[in-house]
């Protein structure tokens, strides 16, 4: 399964595009995260662009678990999928 990550040097977004569902969750609306999550530029995660805080509350919606996140000092503890929508 591919498995791209993205840094802000805080903390890595972890994408895997088999899972998607492509509910826009992450990047559409008024709730969405277009500066980070923006399917029509490449690359299409930028981590920069919001602090990891927005991020991490960001990737919490998505519903299929295509995005996570870790935080980069604490690989393993703290890899973290959609506890919202398991
Ligand atoms: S929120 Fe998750 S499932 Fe929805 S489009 Fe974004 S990555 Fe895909």
């Amino acid at each position: 399964m591919i498995k791209k990550e993205y840094s802000n040097g805080e903390i890595t977004i972890v994408w895997q595009p088999d899972l998607c569902i492509h509910s826009r969750m992450c990047w559409h609306g008024p709730e969405g995260l277009l500066e980070v999550f923006n399917p029509f530029e490449k690359p299409w995660i930028k981590p920069e662009n919001a602090s990891s805080e927005r991020i991490m509350q960001q990737v919490s919606l998505c519903p299929s678990g295509a995005l996570s996140f870790y935080v980069n000092d604490n690989k393993e503890k703290e890899l973290k999928t959609s506890e919202k929508f398991p």
